[in-house]
């Protein structure tokens, strides 16, 4: 176990010795474990994808949704993304668990279309190595164009850090999407490094407020003061703006005040699996919504 411990403190670029404690072996342990057992996952058709609607804060119906990966492991059971994205990017694997998120949204969402449940959006989540990937836009046109699903409905969520660290070659990247016809945009926006004058030159269309602000929104002027600034930049740049992790109804109301153009968040729904995303679009878009009364049930 020692061993082990001692290779990943030398894999992760630390070239001192540490002393590790029973409880860091057992959790570098589990990374190796997980690790080895990402590398089948694909094959064992172990990943899955959530979908959490987006809701138009004017007429309160679901106009979109985002696909959130999910890993059912054979003995860990459900794997929540923030346990093995960081380590499928480490390691590449995130490339083809990427492409494989992207068709099976793009597949899933042309299939609720052609079932007559609406035009909807998906929007998935890009990581940084498969945005520097040569071949990103192709595959994504191949995917288009093999699943028949028309550019305008695929959006794609990429972060602060991941458009800012090579700014001309990024702005040549979204050029490209853009010209494909899909939509953008930046997700978690205000917890990374954005220089707002690089903002204005990304083809972007949507700026998604962290949920980080969101969550204090009505208690922490601090965050309330961002989140409208957020929301008047967004307008500013004519983009659209969406809350994440909208929990309660004082935070909707709040940023209903305040022009929001969407949410997310688990006060309507949480990411669900596709057989109960479809239950909601029967619930919440067949009835005519005329009161914003959003509940999860
Ligand atoms: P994200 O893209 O910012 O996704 C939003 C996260 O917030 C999701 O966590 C979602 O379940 C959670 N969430 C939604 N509503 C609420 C709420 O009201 N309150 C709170 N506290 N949380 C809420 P999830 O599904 O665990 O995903 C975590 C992160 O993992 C995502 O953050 C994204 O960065 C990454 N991720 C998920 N799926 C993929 C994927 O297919 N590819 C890549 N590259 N990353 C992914
Ligand atoms: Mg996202
Ligand atoms: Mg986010
Ligand atoms: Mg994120």
């Amino acid at each position: 176990h020692a061993d082990i411990a001692m290779y990943r403190a030398k894999q992760s670029g630390r070239d001192n010795y540490q002393f590790y404690t029973p409880a860091m072996n057992a959790q570098a342990l589990e990374r190796l474990r997980i690790e080895g057992d990402l590398r089948i996952a694909l094959e064992r058709n172990e990943f899955l994808l959530h979908y959490q609607p987006k809701i138009n804060l004017r007429s309160g119906r679901i106009v979109g949704m985002e696909a959130l990966i999910r890993w059912n492991h054979p003995e860990l059971g459900m794997v929540s993304p923030a346990r093995f994205i960081s380590l499928a990017e480490e390691t590449g694997l995130i490339l083809p668990i990427g492409s494989w998120v992207i068709r099976t949204a793009c597949e899933q969402v042309r299939a609720w279309q052609e079932a007559g449940l609406g035009n909807m959006r998906v929007s998935v989540n890009l990581s940084v190595r498969q945005f520097v990937q040569k071949d990103l836009v192709s595959s994504i046109a191949k995917v288009l164009q093999e699943t028949g699903l028309d550019a305008d409905f695929l959006e794609l969520e990429l972060t602060e850090s991941l458009v800012m660290t090579d700014v001309e070659h990024a702005i040549g990247i979204l050029r490209e999407l853009k010209d494909l016809g899909v939509h953008l945009s930046i997700d978690d926006f205000g917890t990374g490094y954005s220089s707002l004058s690089y903002l204005k030159k990304f083809p972007i269309d949507v700026l998604k407020i962290d949920k980080s602000f969101v969550r204090d929104i009505t208690l922490d002027a601090d965050d309330a003061a961002i989140t409208v600034s957020i929301i008047s930049l967004a307008h500013s740049l004519k983009l659209h703006v969406i809350a994440e992790g909208v929990e309660t109804e004082e935070q909707l109301s709040y940023l209903r005040q305040h022009g929001c153009d969407e949410m997310q968040g688990y006060l309507f729904s949480p990411p669900v699996p596709p057989e109960r995303f479809v239950e909601l679009l029967q619930e919440k878009n067949d009835t005519q919504v005329t009161t914003l009364e959003f509940s999860a049930r």
